[in-house]
């Protein structure tokens, strides 16, 4: 379909207006084409030719409004590093509406309502890190928001000391809403029928099955935990680490959502922080379970006014289990292994080894692809040539060789299990970082060549063999400022 053929759907108007605004972007200077997704293309039945066109920068920067799209933005509330925030909201979002109820928004359109003191800006850094890591997700088979394109500009942001040029990225989402939406909400003067409007907007939207259920709200509630614990176990199976766990970057439909300081993990490190300002490490990696449990019941006591709060704590004691069994059946699978064939889930082999991982300072995710690859156990070079130190690896491979010998496996039926879950490529924060330091100097190439990786990290890629080594030391589990 053409660009001008695309009609966009907007349906939150049926909202209370103190719930959104009415905004128009502010458009950027000169703006430039840096990427589009063709995968992305097809979801909404855009012809991705038309991203070659004038006419799609104008419409990326806001000077090209779409058939039926009224843009606006979102108020929410939000619980930033376990804080309560009464009043956050789309502060640099602007929503354009929904093309096969996929809802388009652009990130880094100017001033709302909502922009506090902010400058309704993003910067081209944080761009291609959200651009790149939602496709990347999306490949590792992670729930998340999706990216269109991204364009960048001659408009200029003051970030940490620094002047950084300003980019718009398009994002595209089932669902934007978030628990702080919820909080919000709650907290309204008509809060019970604003709460039911909202429930009822997020079951259409993310759980239509429970639509004429009885209990419904809990119903949603029920299910968003059991997702929740899904995606949680996916983020700790592959190392990777949000950042910016509040409740206003938690989605209510089980997505990975809003991409800032995050990180797939470089070597092992239970504790790890990516986000430099998170000094506490209330969202180290070895948190995340339990601060999306945290999260979750603040969204319970949002939902106090329209649900059987009670029920609803009740079912939260499932969450733990639900992910603990899931992260088992999983890390089996990434060591080739199937997790019903040993009593315990082979709990204690996989927790040895992610203790030699950490002793042995050895690249997370470079760990299992050479792990799938490994021909023999006689010669462990592959993988011990790239650790640190190399006792306690060879110590669990002792133990990983005796467990793969009782439950009759073989390198050929452990290779099919581990090729479909372990990627010869993740991308890590160094890897991204090259591509917006070329960026800067106006060469987007590596930014589209890092888009095939990320859509495709199964495969080979001739030429960027060192994507799939382990990450220099010096660019090892660094940490990220918040600024984007
Ligand atoms: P975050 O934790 O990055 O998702 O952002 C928290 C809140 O700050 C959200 O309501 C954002 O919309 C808002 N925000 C972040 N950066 C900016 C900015 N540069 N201008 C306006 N609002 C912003
Ligand atoms: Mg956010
Ligand atoms: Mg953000």
């Amino acid at each position: 379909m053409k660009l001008n053929e695309l009609k966009l759907e907007v349906d939150y108007f049926e909202f209370d207006e103190n719930l959104y605004q009415k905004v128009k972007p502010t458009p950027l200077k000169n703006p430039k084409l840096v990427s589009f997704n063709k995968k992305a293309c097809d979801l909404i039945g855009l012809d991705y030719k038309e991203c070659e066109t004038e006419e799609f920068l104008e419409f990326m920067n806001g000077t090209k409004v779409l058939n039926g799209s009224i843009p606006y933005s979102m108020v929410y509330a939000g619980h930033q590093f376990g804080y309560f925030v009464p009043q956050l909201g789309d502060g640099r979002a602007i929503n354009l509406g929904s093309v096969n109820a996929w809802h388009l928004q652009t990130k880094g359109s100017g001033l709302t309502r909502y922009s506090r003191r902010g400058d309704g800006r993003a910067v081209l850094r944080s761009s291609i890190r959200e651009y790149l890591i939602s496709e990347h997700m999306h490949a590792l088979n992670i729930p998340t928001t999706r990216a269109l394109a991204i364009i960048d500009s001659q408009t200029f942001a003051h970030r940490d000391w620094e002047e950084e040029s300003c980019a718009i990225v398009l994002r595209m989402s089932p669902s934007w809403i978030r628990i702080g939406t919820f909080e919000f909400f709650a907290r309204t003067k008509n809060a019970k029928e604003n709460l039911s409007l909202l429930a009822n907007y997020v079951i259409n939207q993310s759980y239509p099955h429970l639509k004429d259920e009885k209990n419904k709200y809990e119903k949603m509630f029920y299910s968003l935990v059991d997702k929740s614990a899904e995606l949680l176990t996916l983020w700790q199976v592959y190392g990777f680490q949000h950042g910016v766990m509040n409740t206003d970057n938690f989605s209510v439909a089980g997505l990975s959502i809003d991409y800032g300081p995050f990180a797939f993990m470089d070597y092992f490190e239970k504790n790890s922080i990516c986000n430099h300002t998170d000094e506490e490490g209330r969202y180290s990696y070895n948190n995340q379970p339990y601060i999306a449990r945290w999260n979750l019941l603040v969204l319970a006591n949002a939902l106090a006014g329209i649900c059987d709060e009670n029920r609803l704590k009740e079912y939260m004691k499932t969450f733990l289990p639900q992910h603990e069994k899931v992260y088992l059946e999983l890390m089996n699978k990434r060591l080739g292994l199937d997790a019903s064939k040993s009593g315990n889930g082979n709990l204690y082999l996989i927790l040895e080894l992610l203790g030699s991982l950490e002793s042995s300072k050895m690249d997370y995710n470079v760990f299992f692809y050479r792990l799938t690859n490994l021909k023999s156990f006689d010669d462990l070079s592959s993988i011990l040539d790239i650790a640190v130190f190399q006792e306690p690896l060879k110590k669990w491979f002792e133990s990983y060789e005796k467990v793969c010998n009782e439950q009759n496996t073989t390198f050929e039926s452990r290779y099919e299990i581990m090729k479909k879950v372990n990627p010869k490529y993740i991308l890590k924060n160094y890897i991204i970082q090259e591509a917006i330091e070329k960026a800067h100097e106006g060469d987007y190439t590596l930014v589209n060549d890092l888009l095939k990786i990320a859509q495709n990290p199964f495969d080979e890629h001739k030429n960027f063999e060192r994507y799939a080594q382990p990450t220099p030391m010096k660019y090892s589990n660094i940490k990220l400022s918040c600024s984007s």
